[in-house]
Order: structure tokens, then C-alpha cells, then sequence
């Protein structure tokens, strides 16, 4: 079911009038996303933002639940932001995302933190711009962690550039892997209308955007909703033929679902960037059926090697899980030869922790945090040397970048992202924020490359 989202029947600038706003974003593309959307409910209030915690009438917090680390990052943020508003009693906290949406969370927040004046769920966006003129109106802290499941289409959003947009195509989760509270927090699968999409894509195209990045937990569901089998290769067909569009990326795929007939749109595709992230979270099948990822090892790397043939010069990245209960010295051994044997891009490596309501939580949780530590190490320690070889290989290629803004830690450099989603750094004093340019690698790192630029004189 859509539910349209009415702007001007909440908006009321008087609100936010004169005064400032942050916005603190943890976790995935998909929460990003949700914080162009809160961003730009508050500015329609008239809210002004800014950097400084310290300066800002409304502070949101915008919660990941995924993992432990943010959890805390959370809590600690909310003890400032509680000792801040009791020298500044007009200071208003709000709380949104994930962590809003687990049980008994928001209770437990008021109870702990009773300065906080909002708390709203994954499901909220829609109801946002109500609940923030609330408790600028009512001093009782205001809580909606109502789910329902719906598609909202039509919510404003303010991008955070101009020329790369986050599209959500599907809401949701309804894998249940074992360890993740995704489904428990953003609820059942619900996919987008193809319309809405292809519409969202051609306005953004007519603003001067160059790249989409499809979002959604696991986007080779998209469609099976509402029609049927393949509708993602569809979608992705459909996005190609937009005039105009440059790049189409998509994340997250998740290995069971991805279709030969998707990894044929790839190939065939002009616009659909050579990249894929396909997390295999372990190479041993004993943890891999514990995780319930329905998948098998050998699966997995038939998979990969059938991408790889038809999308030639293909980057593949991946999550690793370590630490799952259960996981032996010799699981462990598995999953480091299965970085060898693949060869990833790149390989994100998390430390296993237990996420409430999740199958895994009642699973004895028998290493130590310190052996857990050792794991993440040592698949490190395996996948550097491995992404800077593959990196050397572009020594001397050009490649074609959207330069996304100055370097973060040179000035002196701009910084682009290749069709494999590689960083590029490269000497530049021009503002060339949203444009494709080729650059000529000529220094690879581990994490990204060094090159120059080849278009004339810029
Ligand atoms: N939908 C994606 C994953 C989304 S969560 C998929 O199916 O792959 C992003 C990553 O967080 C996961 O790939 C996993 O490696 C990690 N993760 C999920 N739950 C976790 C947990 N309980 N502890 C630590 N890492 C976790
Ligand atoms: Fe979590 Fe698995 Fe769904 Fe990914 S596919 S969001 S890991 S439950």
C-alpha cells in the first residue's frame, strides 16, 4: 500500500524560524537516505542547520541497531546532550531510526534519559513533521514507534550533493539471518511501484543528477511483492534506457537472490556501474547454516565466478561476520581461505554482537571479545596486501571518475570515485564537484589510488 506524504498540510515555518538544527546519522546507506528525508521535514519548518551540537535548538539523532558500536555511541551522545539541556531547558533531542524501533527501547530511553522530547521509529517519517511541532508545543516527550508496514512515497528530501542520490527501491527484510535485528526494526519486505521509481529517477536526471545508488537490504527481492520473479533485472533494464543517467549502482545483493538474469543486465548494461557488494559473512557452511543464509561456500563461489566471466574487470566486495556463536578455530580457517581463493576488492569485517529478539542471541556466545579482536585482525591482516594488489593492477589505466568534492584530508587533491567504486585522489585547485572526468592511475594504496587528471588544463 502507498501512502502519500502531504507537505503542505504540516508545514508551519514559524517553528523553526530563526533557530538551528543538527543531525547525527549512524549505520547504512539506507539510514543516510532517512536523513535526507528528516533533513529536509526540519528545514521546511524554517530550521537553519548546523555543525555545532553545542549551538543547536534541535538536535535528531538518526540510530543504527545493527551492531553494539553505535548502540553505545548513542547512549554516550545522549549522557551530553543530557548534561547540555539542563543548562539550556529550550535544547530539543529527538531520536529516530533502528534503535527507536526495538522493544521496549523507547521506554527504557524516556526512563533513562527523560531530557530526550521525541523518540520515532523507522515507520515515523511520514507522521515527522506532526510529531516535531508536538513537542515544540507540548513539553511531554512524544513517542511513535508505531509499524505498518507501508510504502511512503512522495517524502521531500535534501540530498547531500548534486550529483549522487540514494533511490530506496525496497523497504525491509524478511530473510531472518540468524545474528541481524534489520527485519525486527524495518519490517517486512515492501518494494516500491516501478513507476514511482523510473519517475523519481527522471526528476533527479532533470536536477543534473549523474549517479543512483538503488537501495534496499537485500534489492534482488525488489518486485517479488508486487510482480513476481525478476522484476529487479526489469527495474535495472528499465533505469538503463533513462537519457542522460551515467551510473546506476545497487547494494545490498544478497548472495541466494542474485538471478543469472540480473548478472546478465550487468553485462549488458552501459549504465550500471562494474561493482558489487556480496556479503558472504563466513566460508564455512557449518556457520553459514547457523546464520540461516541459505547459501552453501560452494555456492558462493560458483557465483562469484560466474560473475566475474560474464562482467569481466567486475569489483566484488564483501562483509565478513566474525565471531558468530559457535564459530571454531577451524570456521574461522575456512573463511580466511575463502578471501585467498576469492580475491575481494574489499572485505568489511565486523565483530559478531548479539542483537536483540535474533535467533543468534539465544546461541552460547562462547569466545572472548579479545579472541573475537585477534579474528578482525587476522582477516585484515589476509585482505590488505590482497585489495592492494588488485589495486596495483590499474597502474597506468584511465578511468573515468565523478569527482565528489575536495580530498578530506588534502586540500590540494580532489577526490572521484571510479565505475568499480575505487577513491581516486588527484591535484586539482578547481571545483569540479559533479563532474565525470578520466584520470590516469598512477598510485595504488590499499584503500584508494593516486592519479592525474587527463582532461586539458582543469
Ligand atoms: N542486507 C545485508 C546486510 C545488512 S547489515 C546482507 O544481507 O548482507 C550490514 C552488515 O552488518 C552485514 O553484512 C553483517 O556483516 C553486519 N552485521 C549484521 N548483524 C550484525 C551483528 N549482529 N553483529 C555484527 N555485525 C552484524
Ligand atoms: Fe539482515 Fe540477512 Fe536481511 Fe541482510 S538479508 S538485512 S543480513 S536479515
Amino acid at each position: 500500500m502507498i501512502q502519500d506524504f502531504k507537505p503542505c498540510h504540516v508545514v508551519n515555518e514559524e517553528i523553526g524560524r530563526g533557530k538551528t538544527y543538527t543531525l547525527i546519522t549512524y549505520g547504512c546507506q539506507m539510514n543516510e537516505n532517512d536523513s535526507e528525508v528528516i533533513a529536509a521535514i526540519v528545514e521546511n519548518f524554517g530550521f537553519i542547520f548546523t555543525e555545532n551540537m553545542a549551538d543547536a535548538d534541535l538536535v535528531i539523532i538518526n540510530t543504527c541497531a545493527v551492531r553494539k558500536k553505535p548502540e553505545d555511541k548513542v547512549t554516550s551522545l545522549l549522557g551530553k546532550l543530557s548534561i547540555l539541556k539542563k543548562e539550556r531547558h529550550s535544547l530539543k533531542i529527538a531520536v529516530g531510526g533502528c534503535m527507536s524501533q526495538q522493544q521496549d527501547f523507547a521506554q527504557q530511553l524516556k526512563k533513562r534519559f527523560p531530557g530526550v522530547d521525541l523518540i520515532f521509529g523507522t515507520h515515523a517519517l511520514t507522521k515527522l513533521p506532526d510529531l516535531i511541532k508536538q513537542i515544540f508545543t507540548d513539553k511531554r516527550t512524544v513517542i511513535d514507534i508505531e509499524e505498518h508496514n507501508r510504502v511512503h512515497e512522495g517524502l521531500p528530501s535534501r540530498p547531500k550533493n548534486t550529483f549522487h542520490a540514494w533511490v530506496p527501491v525496497i523497504y525491509g527484510c524478511d530473510n531472518f539471518c540468524a545474528y541481524c535485528v534489520v527485519p525486527y526494526v524495518r519490517g517486512r519486505e515492501r518494494s516500491r511501484e516501478l513507476e514511482s521509481i523510473i519517475k523519481e529517477v527522471h526528476e533527479l536526471v532533470s536536477s543534473g543528477y549523474k549517479e543512483v545508488t538503488l537501495l534496499g537490504q537485500n534489492v534482488n527481492s525488489y518486485g517479488n511483492d508486487l510482480y513476481g520473479p525478476e522484476s529487479f533485472a526489469k527495474l535495472l533494464t528499465c533505469l538503463d534506457q533513462i537519457d542522460g543517467l551515467a551510473r546506476i549502482r545497487f547494494m545490498t545483493s544478497n548472495p541466494k537472490d542474485l538471478s543469472n538474469e540480473v548478472i546478465a543486465v550487468i553485462r549488458d548494461s552501459r549504465k550500471i556501474c562494474e561493482h558489487i557488494h556480496l556479503p558472504v559473512q563466513s566460508g564455512s557452511n557449518r556457520i553459514l547454516e547457523l546464520m540461516n543464509r541459505q547459501y552453501t561456500r560452494e555456492y558462493y563461489l560458483n557465483l562469484v565466478n560466474k560473475i566475474r566471466s560474464e562482467v569481466p574487470g567486475i569489483s566484488i566486495t564483501t562483509d565478513i561476520l566474525v565471531g558468530f556463536p559457535g564459530e571454531n578455530e577451524n570456521d574461522f580457517l575456512d573463511t580466511l581461505e575463502l578471501l585467498q581463493e576469492i580475491k575481494f576488492d574489499n572485505a568489511f569485517a565486523f565483530i559478531y554482537s548479539k542483537r536483540m529478539n535474533t535467533k543468534a542471541a539465544s546461541l552460547e556466545d562462547h569466545i572472548s571479545y579479545k579472541e573475537k579482536e585477534e579474528r578482525l585482525s587476522r582477516i585484515n591482516a589476509v585482505q590488505q596486501p590482497i585489495s592492494k594488489m588488485i589495486n596495483e593492477r590499474l597502474k597506468g589505466n584511465t578511468c573515468e571518475i565523478l569527482v565528489e568534492g575536495r580530498s578530506k584530508n588534502n586540500e590540494q587533491m580532489l577526490t572521484g570515485r571510479t565505475r568499480s567504486n575505487k577513491l581516486v585522489h588527484f591535484a586539482s585547485s578547481c571545483h569540479l564537484e559533479g563532474q565525470l572526468l578520466n584520470v590516469k592511475i598512477e598510485k595504488a594504496l590499499t584503500w584508494n589510488l593516486v592519479g592525474s587528471l587527463q582532461d586539458g588544463e582543469k
